[in-house]
């Protein structure tokens, strides 16, 4: 090899660092951005756990009792733990802090 092929060798060598410094320097960037994204999303830290409720409570609506258990029920009119919808549904009275709940709904 001469010296001049090795030249032609290392200054490809260092354009192609050049590069993925910049490829790295680019996925850093989206890591950040998603990083942020989640701690917005997930102030608390993000758990498997949270995922499952926000998921029931987004494919439920709450069915909630006058003492406030909190029932879980789809649009046919039933709850998930099949305990019949009974008397008048309190969700919009009772806040989500002030329920209890039904542990059959939310398991
Ligand atoms: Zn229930």
């Amino acid at each position: 090899m001469t010296d001049n092929e090795i030249e032609k060798l290392l200054k490809e060598l260092k354009e192609l660092n050049a590069h993925f410094e910049l490829q790295n320097f680019e996925a850093k960037k989206v890591l950040d951005k998603i990083e942020n994204e989640m701690k917005v999303e997930f102030p608390s830290g993000f758990k498997m756990k949270n995922i499952e409720k926000e998921i029931l409570l987004e494919t439920y609506r709450p069915w909630v009792k006058k003492l406030g258990q909190w029932h879980l029920a789809s649009d046919d009119g039933k709850t998930r733990c099949g305990k019949p919808m009974l008397g008048n549904n309190y969700a919009k009275y009772i806040p989500e802090n002030e329920r209890v709940e039904c542990p059959d709904c939310f398991k």
